[in-house]
């Protein structure tokens, strides 16, 4: 960064570069559509784009706000840092969403071609969360709305966007959830255990995990979980980021013991399988 810019160029290089990502990242949702792997970069501008407007607001509350340390200006905020400071300044950003972002931090910096294929629907979901975020907060902090800045090549994708939302998510616990999910957590509940080299380990169901405590509120586990929605003393849906391995104790979705198929993991294709068509 260039100390010398002065505020305007500044915020005009926030502000605008924020709409190249999201034009790029469009760009990335079209090919998509034909080859799963490019949802990787599609999500990966979409979150440029958040980071960008995320600086750019706290940048019009102070400008020494976009920095990471306000002493010594040059760097500026990394993402999760930026959005911790948005809430400090009274700018809170509603948890789904942030779980949204904080995943897609997740997939930017670990994801490979070949799992971004294995999950593209998940991907998909938890872009169209982020970009339903981008949108709505543009239009809370910012003058105009973003489908004026988005390119007439990709206003349609856009608008697409926008529609898939409407259509796919529904309030579910007080937060948007996918539409399958409430079903698909309902069916997660039939599986109580886990097999692994012909020993059966009971699952954990939320709140009464041994070691988690971020989500603690007092000394007891929120009402429902922080990932996946569901209610407490109810097992988790599938792939969710809290459930607890009951064999290692470490965190289900990414320690190595490997279970034997089952049919929990295949939860998610047979109930995308059954989705209706929406209303
Ligand atoms: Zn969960
Ligand atoms: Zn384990």
């Amino acid at each position: 960064m260039n100390d010398k810019r002065d505020k305007t160029s500044l915020r005009l290089s926030l502000i605008d570069n924020a709409y190249d990502s999201l034009n790029e990242s469009l760009a990335y949702v079209e090919t998509a559509l034909t080859d799963h792997t490019r949802w990787k970069f599609a999500v990966l501008n979409l979150v440029h784009a958040v980071e960008l407007v995320v600086k750019q607001r706290l940048h019009d509350e102070h400008e020494l706000l976009i920095w990471e340390d306000v002493d010594r200006p040059g760097r500026t905020a990394p993402l999760d840092k930026a959005l911790v400071r948005l809430k400090n300044i009274g700018v809170g950003v509603k948890r789904p969403e942030l779980e949204a972002i904080r995943t897609a931090i997740r997939w930017r910096n670990n994801i490979t071609h070949y799992e971004v294929d294995l999950i593209a629907e998940e991907v998909r979901e938890n872009y169209l969360l982020i970009f339903e975020f981008l949108d709505s907060f543009h239009h809370q902090h910012f003058f105009g709305s973003l489908s004026d800045r988005i390119d007439d090549s990709h206003v349609q994708t856009a608008m697409d966007l926008v529609d898939s939302f409407g259509k796919e998510f529904v309030e579910f616990r007080g937060r948007p959830m996918h539409r399958r999910w409430p079903r698909l957590l309902v069916a997660a509940q039939e599986t109580k255990e886990f097999i692994f080299q012909n020993f059966s380990y009971a699952r954990l169901p939320w709140g009464s995990e041994t070691h988690w405590s971020t989500w603690m509120k007092d000394d007891s586990p929120l009402d429902y979980c922080p990932d996946c929605a569901t209610a407490i003393h109810e097992f988790h849906g599938p792939n969710c980021d809290q459930e607890e391995c009951p064999r290692c104790g470490g965190q289900l979705l990414s320690c190595d013991c490997d279970f034997d198929e089952d049919p929990f993991w295949g939860l998610d294709s047979v109930a995308l399988g059954e989705l209706p068509d929406a209303p």
